[in-house]
């Protein structure tokens, strides 16, 4: 089985169109500024025969993945549960928060990770309002990696405390995410600096796949129709895309799952770029939200999401603060105890503003993630009922 040699692989501006080699270490186009896609890699996902044979882990899929799994890094991640849904049939939940580090973005993680070492950086600097940042720690002390998380001054106390017990250097910038952002990028340009980037790297968006392949396969070869996923960054709508591509141009399936994305309602650039149309974010000022994971006020991705949303027939829409927190509640009720953000998803189900009444030979109508674990994050300020 011939697994891609990354060498062949190179950086491409999404933009302009210039190249980078990978140990270039760039993270944006020098040239442009504009975002850096993966070129030189054409993914397969493995046979049915083959992938059954392999331990439970994401890197059954290793085919469709730019890198080789680093066997002394990995921590078992990926195969998670998908669960019946509380009180709404035909829709399933997966339990993306059971990964090694607590949430989905382990499955980005373990690439860069895997990637730094293979370039013998020196040190790994990741940005998040949480997720990414710990689980990109957590795969830097599996890999021996000195690691710096910048974080909002504002990002809770469990989240910075399993940074700092995974042996990162945390700094807290005060402020907006934006603001956080900032500061990660001036330290990402230090040289000889790797940049663990959930939003920039394309290697994240390549990890991020699994989540789709791992769909298709506990659903005995088919998607559902519709994809429900959160988007702030939209690490995940991305990689969802690429993992749908991937299955549709090997003829794996039939046709791309309509792929709705939810967004916090204070805070949805997209949402409101994809009501008008608009083929980028819109300008638009965040407010507070419960749903910290995805309030970013200006997505780097944001018009590669939106194309992507729009290919798929999808759409995008938002959720307010007490919709999450009722749906927060009540997936707590049903044993499932995740953070706010990550009851977004599940709040615009049970709101009925997605319709899950076409289940095709039988099948789940809808699949959303549950994103994080509700232990290291800030409970809500006000329990709805
Ligand atoms: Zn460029």
């Amino acid at each position: 089985m011939e697994i891609t040699a990354l060498e062949k692989l190179s950086l491409t501006c999404a933009a302009c169109g210039r190249g980078y080699g990978l140990d270039e270490l760039a993270w944006r186009c020098d040239g442009c500024g504009g975002v850096l896609d993966l070129a030189g890699f054409a993914p397969v996902v493995p046979p049915w025969s083959v992938i059954g044979q392999r331990r439970p882990t994401l890197w059954r899929y290793a085919e469709a993945l730019p890198i080789d799994e680093p066997a002394d890094i990995t921590l078992g991640e990926g195969m998670t549960p998908l669960v019946t849904a509380p009180d709404l049939h035909g829709v399933l939940l997966k339990v993306d928060y059971l990964m090694p580090s607590g949430s989905f973005k382990d499955r980005g993680a373990v690439l860069l990770a895997a990637l730094a070492r293979r370039l013998g950086v020196p040190r790994m600097v990741a940005d998040s309002s949480g997720n990414a940042g710990t689980a990109v720690a957590a795969y830097a002390a599996r890999a021996g990696i000195p690691c710096e998380v910048y974080v909002p001054a504002a990002a809770s106390a469990g989240k910075v405390a399993q940074l700092r017990a995974y042996g990162a250097t945390v700094r807290q910038i005060p402020g907006s995410r934006e603001d956080t952002a900032g500061a990660a990028a001036e330290a990402a340009d230090r040289p000889g600096t790797f940049y663990a980037s959930h939003v920039y790297h394309p290697f994240f968006l390549q990890g991020m796949k699994t989540y789709v392949f791992e769909l298709w396969e506990q659903l005995g070869g088919r998607l559902p129709p519709i994809l429900v996923l959160p988007v702030g960054n939209g690490t995940l709508v991305l990689g969802a895309y690429l993992g749908c591509r991937d299955l549709l141009d090997q003829g794996l399936i039939t046709r791309l799952p309509q792929i709705v994305a939810v967004q916090a309602a204070g805070c949805a650039p997209l949402a409101q770029a994809f009501r008008d149309g608009q083929p980028g974010p819109a300008e638009i000022i965040g407010e507070p939200t419960v749903a910290e994971g995805i309030a970013i006020a200006r997505p780097a991705r944001g018009a590669q999401i939106l194309a992507a949303v729009r290919d798929t027939g999808g759409v995008i829409l938002t959720v307010t603060d007490d919709q999450v927190n009722a749906a927060h509640a009540a997936l707590a009720r049903a044993g499932l105890y995740v953070e706010p953000t990550a009851a977004a998803c599940w709040a615009a189900l049970r709101a009925g503003l997605i319709d899950t009444s076409l289940r095709p030979d039988g099948g789940p109508a809808a699949i959303a993630p549950l994103c994080g674990s509700g232990l290291k994050a800030k409970p809500p300020a006000s329990s709805a009922d």
